[in-house]
């Protein structure tokens, strides 16, 4: 590694510096949206109500089938039971016998009407209790869905912003990286990713920016006379000394 660097392509290191700071913090950003997160919680919300209304709208529908099955009952009751009174009043059965065994089957047939319609309420009740159920979930679930489609407009715009950001900073990226000699650039590539993103700092009163230690005087002193690449004997980063 040649110690012989210009202080100028030093300053256009920084500068590439600031790209790829800005790059990072970008894509963390991105990767981080509050708004994708959310945007995760509604989607999971909106899968478990679609599921609860099918589950809902199937006893509903249960219910309803029920319902139509007691009331057709009782509608074939009350005509069996009209016809058996048409029966006993038409005065064409006059065998007192036979009379009262007619009289007996309405008596009974008219229980069980009775038995009918009680069953009937109850799941007249239960009906009431289903439709309002499933009428709650498919609040909860339009609600959930207008929100979900919401935040995925949101989201999208939030990436496209962030992305034309990233294309801008790569582009200056890519500008600035052409000027720096390969080996230099392969090293700050390597002190990077070894540094959590950053290469190269600036030394600024005395400080590292790269690790925020304060150098001994005497070092920068040295430093500054010996001129070319330095590199801070705290982090090891390349240390551009203004
Ligand atoms: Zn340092």
């Amino acid at each position: 590694m040649p110690t012989e660097v210009e202080p100028a392509v030093l300053h256009r290191l920084l500068d590439l510096q600031d790209e790829d700071t800005a790059i990072k913090r970008l894509e963390e950003q991105k990767a981080a949206l509050p708004e994708a997160a959310r945007l995760r919680e509604v989607n999971d919300l909106l899968q478990e109500l679609t599921s609860d209304l099918e589950i809902a709208t199937k006893q509903d529908e249960e219910i309803a089938r029920e319902h139509s099955r007691l009331e057709g009952e009782i509608e074939l009751l009350d005509q069996k039971i009209a016809r058996e009174e048409q029966r006993m009043f038409a005065g064409t059965v006059s065998n007192p016998k036979e009379l009262s065994s007619l009289q007996a089957e309405v008596e009974s047939l008219k229980r069980k009407k009775n038995g009918l319609e009680d069953q009937l309420l109850e799941v007249m009740e239960a009906r009431e209790s289903s439709s309002a159920t499933v009428a709650r979930i498919t609040g909860e679930r339009d609600q959930a869905s207008a929100e979900a489609q919401e935040l995925t407009r949101t989201v999208g715009e939030l990436v496209a912003e962030i992305d034309a950001q990233l294309a801008q900073h790569s582009s200056q990226r890519d500008q600035v990286a052409a000027e720096i000699p390969p080996d230099l650039l392969s090293l700050y590539e390597k002190i990077r990713a070894q540094k959590h993103g950053v290469g190269a700092a600036a030394l600024e009163q005395g400080t590292c920016q790269g690790c925020h230690t304060k150098l001994p005087q005497k070092e920068i002193e040295r430093m500054r006379a010996e001129g070319g690449l330095q590199r801070c004997d705290n982090c090891r980063r390349i240390l551009v000394i203004a």
